[in-house]
């Protein structure tokens, strides 16, 4: 980062959703920025006109993209297990979180995050729940390993909201007692909230919840199976302390549905609700299978919902009520979480497709509302507001996507944000900026040199 300023002129720029504080598509839009924030964006400016220095962005930029749900390490499960259930792909991953250390996970999250970048994320959601060595034993650092996730983000360019994840118990009994933790669920637990909220003030994170210039931390509750609704209020007063996001899984699995009413008499949205965890510093993830009394709970607390489209089709989860959801209020974001696919892009469109598969109607989403999802509501749910949009005073991200290549061949003759999100992927990215720095230029990662070489030896390190 550099404290001189920097100028970009981005021949087409999608400067937010028109009808809130956003421009639509802008055409000859002059963008400036001053250390990490922009400072002016000019639409219109004809290139005869343009200062000294000044970077040419041919074809579409869009606001950096934020990846709402991630876990690093499912990256080593890409593609495998077809024929699996939910329950057993749980255990594939298991025996991989089983195999990591400190070392082979900085250098999988540095890959994974250098994928990310490289697809125009420019800043994730990491849920973390791996935080101990085998068996349970504490790091000398308690912390190290979300430390290491934290400077694996710096290390690939992007902004990391480190959501460290409570992780009490391996399920609930009907009738509501919780099942110990066992095996490498181990690696996961504090023993109770109060012990998780100690071992994460040691973070040292300031007032604001900031561990860097490029780093929050943020809490997690991992869902009702794993967090008892007695130890959730506990999670919620550190969050309140601080003003910091909280997440949890909601409603993945029928499975986990039946187990919460089985257990609690209610749903896991209302058993969370009824725990203080659902409000507009909150977000969801998934939120598959719902009531219509879970979307009025979740809308009218403006609770935000992280969709996983893709994942949650590889995993046979099922279809939420993406619309249904926003409709009732709640804002939307989106995830790539075990990472079947780093693309945004296509999250977003399967956003809108499965809507389509499952009703037989065309029109859910408008691009505008999937840009949105993909960029602004995403950095939002992360706890940074102020970011995701082109807007002076906001974080300096930009991603740009040439409209030459044969997918997107066409798209400036019509609406280049519809034909990007019907059939772009995150491939067309080429140029990156985030936090004001280049982190992607032609489409290579300028501080990961071989980005598919890095990932290959980190995979094959724990599948060793
Ligand atoms: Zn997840």
């Amino acid at each position: 980062m550099t404290d001189a300023p920097r100028r970009w002129h981005a021949e087409r720029a999608w400067l937010g959703a028109p009808g809130g504080s956003g421009g639509g598509l802008a055409l000859d839009v002059l963008i400036e920025a001053h250390g990490d924030r922009f400072a002016a964006v000019t639409p219109d400016t004809p290139t005869d006109r343009l200062p000294p220095g000044t970077v040419r962005l041919p074809g579409l930029t869009l606001p950096g993209m934020a990846n709402a749900h991630s876990h690093a390490f499912h990256r080593a499960l890409r593609g495998s297990g077809v024929g699996d259930t939910f329950w057993t792909w749980r255990d594939r991953m298991y025996a991989v979180a089983e195999r990591l250390d400190p070392d082979s996970y900085y250098a999988l999250a540095r890959a994974v995050y250098a994928e990310m970048a490289l697809a125009g994320i420019t800043c994730v959601g990491e849920f973390h729940y791996l935080h101990h060595g085998h068996g349970g034993a504490r790091y000398s650092d308690p912390n190290e390993m979300g430390r290491l996730l934290i400077a694996a983000a710096a290390a690939a360019g992007l902004r990391i909201t480190l959501l460290d994840t409570c992780y009490l118990a391996g399920g609930i009994e009907p009738g509501g007692v919780p099942r110990p933790l066992a095996g490498v669920q181990l690696r996961f637990g504090d023993g109770t909230a109060a012990g998780w909220a100690e071992r994460v003030a040691g973070f040292g994170a300031d007032a604001h919840g900031m561990a860097g210039p490029h780093a929050r931390v943020g809490a997690a509750v991992h869902s009702v199976r794993a967090v008892p609704p007695d130890q959730v209020p506990v999670v919620m007063a550190w969050s309140h302390s601080r003003g910091a996001p909280v997440h949890a899984h909601l409603s993945e699995q029928p499975l986990e549905n039946a187990e919460c009413r089985a257990a609690f008499g209610a749903t896991p949205a209302e058993v969370l609700f009824e725990a203080g965890a659902v409000g507009p510093r909150s977000t969801m993830v998934h939120a598959t299978h719902l009531t219509e009394h879970d979307i009025e709970l979740l809308g009218a607390s403006q609770a935000c919902v992280c969709m996983c489209p893709v994942t949650e089709a590889d995993l046979a989860d099922g279809v939420g009520p993406a619309p249904a959801l926003a409709a009732a209020g709640c804002p939307l974001s989106l995830g790539s979480d075990g990472h079947s696919v780093i693309d945004l892009i296509e999250e977003a469109r399967w956003m809108e497709l499965s809507q389509r598969l499952v009703t037989r109607r065309r029109g859910h989403f408008t691009a505008g509302q999937l840009a949105q999802a993909a960029t602004v509501s995403g950095h939002a749910c992360l706890g940074w507001p102020d970011a995701g949009e082109i807007v002076p005073g906001a974080y300096a991200d930009l991603v740009t996507v040439p409209l030459g290549g044969p997918r997107l061949a066409g798209a400036e003759t019509g609406d280049p944000l519809g034909v990007l999100f019907a059939a772009g992927t995150a491939a067309d990215v080429r140029h990156v900026v985030a936090s004001g720095a280049d982190v992607v230029r032609d489409g290579r990662h300028l501080l990961v040199d071989d980005v598919p070489g890095e990932l290959a030896a980190a995979i094959r390190a724990v599948l060793r």
